[in-house]
């Protein structure tokens, strides 16, 4: 565990898996979201950027092959780890959002890269249709891997505000499918959402918790310079400090389970896009402060769980 044993940290936990450090590549595999395409709507959930979310994936488009997203993704990669696993991150938009038989073309070419130990499936929770479900099982069977599903807020001010599409009795409903088919499920969540209390962020991170879930990941709230939300609100500021994102990080922990895994406690947006909170690239100074933080306080993982 990092934080001296506090969290249980994905990372330590594919460590134990691969037996050394594993990386995942993010791909971006060509997919779109109902918020862009029209289906629901244009222009995304206020918060996501151009990129879907996933501006450091490598595109899989036209031409291109996985294999090539793969290599650009590795030799990005390997100077900072040389021996590393590598899982393939399907990051960008929605990737159970097509049909079947497109899905199962480009898993499959990733899990046949024989540089790539397991795949990482990020999806929203409405899309994910009983044949999509159905093919995560047959995966699931024979490699590793786990399913990503953004919730972001379980308050509906908030998701209507936000035009996120979905509501939490949809992740409820796709979080306890995709369990029931003994496929790993890591709930995402963004803390610093616009209008949201500290006790509203607390209630989602309860209600996670509450969940079959497999891992958590809690997302600083990033605002990017191509989002909707920049063009709404430009002054906008999650956070006063990053004491205060600090001081209610470690509070989140308390009331999450022991055995979940901790799969993110920061933003991940590369600097060039980031226009607040101004001190969220700093990832290396937050995750010390928060390890500081438990030690200090003398506070570990799942504390406050009953
Ligand atoms: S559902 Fe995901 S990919 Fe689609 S607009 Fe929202 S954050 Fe972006």
């Amino acid at each position: 565990m990092q934080g001296g044993e506090r969290y249980n940290s994905i990372s330590d936990r594919l460590k134990e898996e691969f037996g050394r450090k594993t990386v995942k590549l993010g791909i971006d595999a060509g997919f779109t979201c109902p918020n862009r395409d029209g289906t629901l709507g244009y222009g995304g959930c206020a918060f996501c950027s151009e990129g879907g979310s996933g501006e450091l994936a490598a595109r899989v488009t036209g031409g291109s092959r996985m294999s090539d997203s793969i290599s650009i993704q590795i030799d990005r990669l390997s100077e900072k780890w040389p021996d590393a696993a590598y899982l393939a991150y399907f990051q960008a938009f929605t990737n159970t959002y097509a049909p079947v038989g497109v899905l199962r073309q480009r898993y499959f070419e990733a899990l046949s890269d024989p540089r790539i130990s397991g795949i990482v499936i990020s999806t929203r929770p409405d899309c994910i249709e009983a044949e999509a479900a159905g093919l995560l099982e047959e995966i699931n069977r024979d490699h590793f891997m786990w399913t990503e599903l953004g919730l972001q807020t379980i308050h509906r001010s908030t998701a209507e505000a936000m035009g996120i599409g979905y509501d939490v009795a949809a992740f409820d409903s796709a979080c306890r499918d995709l369990a029931s088919r003994g496929i790993k499920v890591v709930a995402h969540l963004i803390l610093g959402l616009p209008g949201e209390t500290r006790g509203m962020m607390l209630e989602s991170v309860k209600h996670v918790a509450s969940m079959p879930v497999y891992g958590v990941k809690l997302h600083l709230m990033n605002i990017v310079r191509n989002s909707r939300l920049y063009g709404m609100m430009p002054d906008y500021v999650p956070f006063a400090s990053m004491d205060e994102y600090i001081g209610l990080v470690t509070e989140c922990l308390e009331y999450i389970p022991e055995n979940i895994t901790i799969h993110r406690l920061t933003g991940d947006v590369p600097r060039k896009y980031l226009v607040s909170p101004e001190w969220s690239y700093r990832k290396r100074t937050i995750l010390n402060g928060i390890n500081r933080r438990l030690k200090e306080m003398d506070i570990r993982q799942g504390d406050k769980c009953i």
